[in-house]
């Protein structure tokens, strides 16, 4: 295993993605368990989160307490899966910047073609958490991630639910010191770019859209 891979292998974390495999689990049901898998994984991705101390007042005396040194966490999502992740982030870390990346496959080739971008102006002083639940080919990713350096986030990491070892391998090859965070690493893609057993197209799950 790479030393950049986390997986989070907590047992709520592993049950609630089994229940999002299943094909019968319904959409609400999909979407409710996204959010709360991902407030799990944004639990390990902020782990590094700088902290500072401050004197605050309790109702009993005034002591010296951690608190996060600034705001400066940036949520990028690539659209539209990527949302369902942002949800859970958010519950978590709400004072975060977001920014969007909007990316479809190129149904033959399995590229990624960006249709829409926005991310906010101050990305050099900002630590991003980029999100799609899927890192298939690695081709979003990459390609997200390429935006991104050209914005020059002050630092990258990825979050995902399910990886497939192409699609570590792949971004890793271009982009070797991105840390990725995911809930499990599977078998394998098909010929389709699916992820193996993975969940299936996780966009259209999450928004009931076949
Ligand atoms: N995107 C998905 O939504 N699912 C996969 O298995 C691969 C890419």
């Amino acid at each position: 295993m790479p030393a950049l891979v986390t997986i989070v292998d907590h047992p709520l974390v592993r049950h609630k993605l089994s229940l999002m495999r299943a094909a019968e689990t319904s959409t609400s049901k999909f979407r409710q368990l996204m959010r709360e898998v991902s407030l799990l994984l944004g639990y390990e991705a902020t782990r590094d989160l700088a902290l500072e101390e401050i004197d605050l007042a309790t109702p009993l005396e005034t002591a010296r307490l951690p608190v996060l040194a600034g705001k400066k966490l940036c949520l990028v999502s690539i659209l539209r899966a990527g949302n369902g992740i942002l949800e859970g982030m958010l519950d978590l870390v709400p004072a975060a910047r977001v920014g969007h990346i909007g990316m479809y496959r190129e149904p033959k080739t399995l590229a990624a073609v960006e249709y829409y971008l926005k991310l906010p102006f101050d990305l050099p002083e900002r630590d991003v958490i980029l999100l799609d639940p899927m890192l298939a080919t690695g081709n979003s990713a990459v390609a997200a991630i390429s935006r991104l350096v050209e914005a020059r986030a002050r630092s990258i990491k990825f979050v995902c639910l399910v990886a497939a070892p192409e699609g570590i391998d792949q971004l890793h090859r271009i982009f070797p010191d991105i840390p990725i965070v995911t809930a499990a690493i599977d078998r394998c893609l098909n010929d389709h770019g699916y992820i193996l057993p993975g969940l299936g197209d996780a966009g259209d799950r999450l928004f009931g859209t076949k």
